[in-house]
């Protein structure tokens, strides 16, 4: 974890410096606060993150940040429609665990998920150039929420991580 962030730290001042960018305070920071989190922040939460650091940086500065890491290929939007974009400084394969309800967003390391061939040539137009796994449910603080209220939860809220990777395997 902690060489991961030193890493990406470094590759950060080397496509700086390579493009003649020039490395700055805001561009380090934003990408340290989310190296250090797991729980793929929105925007908002990354400046707060940040300000707490670095008080008078203004929105549109960590905005802009946000998407310049991510042109540059450090951080990765997590997508999830419907939901705000979401952000994600580890940039190997994994996958997500994602609750409708809170949308609490999990790292899902899944080695079945990571084999999955994709579509030789065009798909629908398409240029395929990675992919990710997405698994939506009900997280386990809000079925506990669920089971405590009127309506009793169906089957579906059942089924562990363990189950849901075995029947998504199947599917493929
Ligand atoms: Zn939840
Ligand atoms: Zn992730």
């Amino acid at each position: 974890m902690k060489s991961d962030r030193v890493e990406s730290l470094k590759r950060l001042e080397k496509i700086c410096h390579a493009r003649g960018m020039p490395l700055t305070s805001q561009r380090s920071m934003v990408l340290e606060v989310l190296l250090q989190r797991d729980d793929h922040p929105t925007a908002d939460q990354v400046l707060e993150a940040v300000r707490s650091r670095s008080p008078r940086i203004s929105r549109r500065t960590v905005y802009r940040v946000l998407d310049t890491l991510a042109e540059l290929g450090l951080i990765r939007r997590v997508h999830h429609p419907g939901a705000r974009a979401r952000f994600d400084a580890k940039m190997h394969r994994h996958h997500h665990l994602v609750c409708t309800r809170c949308n609490r967003i999990v790292d899902l390391e899944s080695r079945r998920f990571d084999d999955i061939a994709l579509p030789k040539g065009k798909s629908h137009g398409f240029k395929v150039y990675d992919y990710s796994v997405q698994l939506v449910g009900i997280c386990p603080d809000c079925q506990k929420k669920q089971g405590r209220g009127k309506d009793s939860p169906s089957g579906l809220f059942h089924s562990d991580k363990e189950n849901l990777e075995k029947n998504s395997a199947q599917d493929s």
